[in-house]
């Protein structure tokens, strides 16, 4: 409708790309966002950014939450919005992408050791040796959860759901103190 308007007409914002912070500042920025339920472990570290994206309307920002119908997922986003508009000036659109689905082995190494510090007992590995072993129901319930406190292996469920409904609740029986397992997933 406008094939007639001049072209060097000065109406045309300035190209995105060539200006304002870099994608790997607003990565920065997300490593600041936790998840509420383990809120010392960052979104990034998490797995639960999949992709940071710039185009001429601003940024796109992928996550794949943990678990889905997580209440935490909502805030997520709201940090997340507040986190890029902080950092870029601009609003962040959020897409959710649920396939793949998250992982516990997109849990960053880093990530994993602050559970452990936080008593949390991190997921097992799905590559680790216990998960590559025959691949049998009975071999899979006995590897153990190891006991962030005391490093036992003599640990048992208490109860399916922990703390929330990614964790399940365990005690060792060495230490006798009571800790949450991340379940792998
Ligand atoms: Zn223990």
């Amino acid at each position: 409708m406008s094939d007639a308007a001049p072209v060097a007409s000065g109406a045309t914002p300035p190209p995105a790309t060539e200006t304002g912070p870099a994608p790997a500042s607003v990565w920065r920025a997300l490593a600041s966002v936790v998840d509420p339920e383990i809120p010392f472990v960052s979104i990034v570290e998490l797995g639960i950014v999949r992709g940071v994206e710039r185009d001429r309307d601003g940024w796109t920002i992928t996550l794949t939450p943990t678990y889905s119908g997580c209440p935490a997922t909502r805030v997520i986003e709201e940090d997340v919005r507040a986190a890029v508009l902080a950092v870029t000036g601009a609003q962040a659109r959020i897409v959710t992408a649920l396939a793949p689905a998250w992982s516990t082995e997109w849990i960053a190494p880093e990530a994993r050791r602050k559970l452990r510090d936080a008593g949390i007992a991190p997921p097992h590995p799905v590559g680790s040796a216990a998960a590559s072993a025959p691949r049998t129901i009975a071999f899979h319930r006995a590897v153990p959860v190891r006991c962030p406190r005391c490093g036992s292996t003599r640990t048992r469920e208490l109860a399916r759901f922990g703390s929330t409904a990614c964790k399940a609740q365990y005690r060792c029986a060495d230490c006798l103190e009571p800790f949450d397992y991340f379940k792998p997933h």
